[in-house]
């Protein structure tokens, strides 16, 4: 084989250019690589136009990767790529996956590396690398630029690749070990490399490189029908370090049922190793807005303390209805008294001069009016009688005044600032305004009309399957059909707790990109997105799927020990934030993702146990000292006996009310299966039973409850 050409093929995925030809420019851009910094090795022999319809893509590489004995070593694609939902082909990465024989994990560093050096947006894109027969196959992205630039990242490697892919046996290949590998590529350890970040990763590595090269060949290489696992290291020289982060657990959903796994994959975490999952991998509240002290605050947790603006009362102000006096020194109220003046709650004229108040007179006033100048203490009029009126028997002239004892300065009197005093901390950064009213009257009393508060998480929800229709669609339902009920019933539990809720629709399980079109719009608009359905195992449960392979998701759980909600799912996605002036290029935010279970019951209880917590520390909800969100546990008796289910926990919905003795007991809402929605009318808590095989737990016995409403009244 020494002294022929390698011989590559391009096959240019894209709809435009397979109406127009010369609409594309990829091909020339990469016939210029090959040609000028392939050292003469390479030999473009075809290049192929297909529209991004996978079976089309798939029908051109066979052709190319099965034409036995003359194989063609290289092929190449271009576009389809991507991420982003305007350019609709995310088929090619799957359609060629699902066509290698051995993947080539190596490769895909080799060109994100390089692509990240160029841009954070690489994380977006989705390489695809690997051996069929003797063709090794690359996926390149649409842009001339993109296509070229991941091409010179591993131009270099690719001669040894394809070369081993052909069946040149390891012992001539490696004779000079790595060193002269590397001689022959042109590539100088430290120097020498095309991209910044590609030699950088390479140098570094260099350590245990030379070691893992030997071993890497040793077994099966160059016979084209590998393992066929997903994780092989092929024959491929690999130059970057193995992956950290373990490989995707979900099903490759281009595999078909028939090879999904026939178990979930998913470590069963119990609910506290879940929550404290959610603890850890969910993101702080970043930012902080200015929110207005209005009946759209509760929820809110305040980012600053608050410090009162002013004085409450503002003026000297009587607490009763009745007449303000001067007090004698002897404190001696008792005598009839003339009425002077009249106070109301009323805002007075700035400038108006009041005539003060002499010992000897009284003015009416009525509670919350300022007092005259130099009134000393209030009477209550229930302490007074009238003793003469005008002669139209309308006004108060005289009033005897009945108090006994010894009146007192300042009785019945609101000082400045008595309740308030201007200056001080009323409420403390991290403290959550409450629905109840008190903190927001607190603000309002004391001229606070904005606050900065951690920026609460939009909350979006998406529902899934074929089978799910609009909950208010007219007509009956046709055989199968859903009506969609955990949609608006998730949507107004969020509202209900405080959060802007997205209504993010339905996506249908079979319509080709929908799922991964509806989370991706979801995740860009909400910072936490709750779906529910297709977690489960069927074959059309395309969730972690197109979480972890589409979307470049991590799961950090996909089973918990509980019933019901068994295959609840919790994961984080990076999506890039748009629009944003200025900088490098782009921030990229975690995104949250609950994939609950569809069954209506699992939906709300997951909804309540594990989404709630999440939103409330994705509010700031915590970050200043304890509280840890979710819903408020407390002790309860059980009103009857409760069956345990033998294997799991058990989050069972019912009523918790307040008996006379003031004791909390639960009765259940009744039959507990996932799916039925009833469960749930006029639950107020969620009841944690342990599992257990020896019979039910007995009516008395106290179990913890979580409460999702106000407890009901026994009485
Ligand atoms: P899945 O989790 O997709 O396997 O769905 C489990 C069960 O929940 C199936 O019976 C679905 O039809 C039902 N289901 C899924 N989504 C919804 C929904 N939005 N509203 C009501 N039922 C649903
Ligand atoms: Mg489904």
């Amino acid at each position: 084989m020494a002294g022929d050409t390698l011989k590559v093929t391009l096959l240019i995925v894209s709809t435009t250019a397979a109406k127009d030809p010369s609409s594309d420019a990829s091909e020339l851009a990469l016939k210029e690589v090959l040609d000028k910094e392939g050292g003469g090795k390479w030999e473009l022999v075809e290049t192929k136009i297909v529209p991004d319809v996978a079976t089309q893509i798939q029908r051109q590489i066979i052709s190319w990767a099965d034409a036995a004995p003359e194989h063609i070593n290289l092929i190449l694609t271009t576009g389809g790529t991507g991420f982003a939902t305007a350019d609709n082909t995310p088929e090619v990465g799957k359609a060629v996956s699902a066509l290698l024989h051995k993947s080539a994990p190596g490769l895909v560093h080799g060109m994100l590396a390089a692509s990240l050096s160029v841009t954070p947006f690489a994380m977006m894109s989705r390489p695809v690398a690997g051996v069929r027969n003797k063709s090794v196959i690359i996926t390149l992205p649409g842009s001339p630029k993109g296509a070229k630039e991941n091409l010179q990242a591993v131009l270099k490697t690719l001669p040894h690749a394809c070369l081993q892919a052909a069946g040149l046996d390891s012992r001539t290949l490696h004779a000079g070990g790595v060193e002269k590998l590397e001689a022959d590529a042109g590539i100088t350890p430290g120097g020498g490399g095309h991209s910044h970040s590609h030699h950088h990763a390479r140098s570094h590595d260099r350590h245990d490189h030379d070691h893992k090269h030997g071993h890497g060949h040793g077994h099966g290489h160059g016979h084209g029908h590998g393992h066929g696992h997903g994780h092989g290291h092929g024959n491929l020289v690999r130059h970057t370090a193995p992956s950290s982060s373990p490989g995707p657990l979900s099903n490759d959903p281009t595999l078909g049922p028939s090879r999904r796994n026939r178990e979930s994959p998913y470590p069963m975490l119990s609910v506290e190793e879940a929550l404290a999952k959610i603890r850890e991998h969910v993101p702080a509240p970043l930012e902080v807005v200015v929110s207005r002290v209005d009946e759209s605050l509760p929820g809110a947790v305040l980012a600053e303390d608050v410090v009162a603006r002013e004085n409450v009362p503002a003026f000297r102000a009587s607490i009763v209805d009745g007449y303000a006096v001067v007090v004698p020194r002897d404190g001696n109220m008792r005598g009839v008294f003339p009425v002077v003046s009249v106070s109301h709650a009323a805002p007075g004229d700035e400038g108006a001069k009041v005539q003060a108040l002499r010992e000897g007179e009284v003015a009416r006033i009525t509670t919350g009016a300022p007092l005259p100048p130099g009134a000393t203490s209030v009477i209550m009029v229930e302490d007074t009688v009238l003793r003469t009126a005008s002669e139209d028997g309308r006004e108060e002239r005289e009033v005897e005044i009945l108090a006994e004892g010894v009146v007192r300065e300042g009785e019945n009197i609101r000082e400045v600032g008595s309740d308030v005093r201007e200056g001080t901390t009323i409420l403390r950064r991290g403290e959550r305004v409450s629905a109840v009213g008190g903190e927001i009257g607190l603000l309002a009393s004391v001229g606070v009309a904005e606050v900065r508060t951690y920026r609460r998480p939009v909350v979006g929800v998406l529902s899934t399957g074929d089978e799910v229709v609009p909950h208010h669609r007219d007509g009956p339902l046709r055989p199968g059909e859903v009506r969609d009920s955990n949609r608006v019933a998730l949507l107004a539990a969020a509202r209900e707790a405080g959060f802007e809720a997205l209504d993010l629709g339905i996506a249908a399980d079979t319509a080709p990109g929908a799922l991964e079109d509806g989370l991706r719009s979801g995740l860009r608009a909400a910072a936490l997105v709750v779906t529910t359905g297709g977690v489960s195992m069927g074959e059309l449960d395309l969730l972690k799927p197109t979480v972890e392979r589409a979307l470049g998701g991590r799961v950090h759980f996909g089973r918990v020990a509980m019933k019901p909600g068994k295959p609840t799912t919790f994961a984080t996605v990076p999506v890039p934030v748009e629009n944003v002036v200025g900088g490098d290029g782009g921030r990229v935010d975690t995104k949250v993702l609950f994939a609950l279970p569809g069954n209506p019951a699992s939906a709300l209880v997951t909804f309540h146990l594990f989404a709630l917590p999440a939103l409330h520390r994705m509010g700031g909800v915590g970050v200043v000292g304890g509280g840890e969100g979710g819903l408020p546990r407390v002790r309860v008796a059980l009103a009857h006996d409760f069956p345990l289910d033998p294997a799991r926990p058990e989050y069972h919905r019912a009523v918790v009310s307040a008996g006379a003795d003031g004791a909390l007991t639960a009765a259940s809402t009744g039959g507990q299966r996932s799916s039925r929605v009833g469960s749930l009318r006029g639950a107020n808590a969620l009841l944690c039973l342990p599992s257990g095989r020896e019979g039910p737990l007995r009516e008395g016995t106290r179990v913890d409850a979580l409460l999702m409403g106000p407890v009901r009244s026994g009485l």
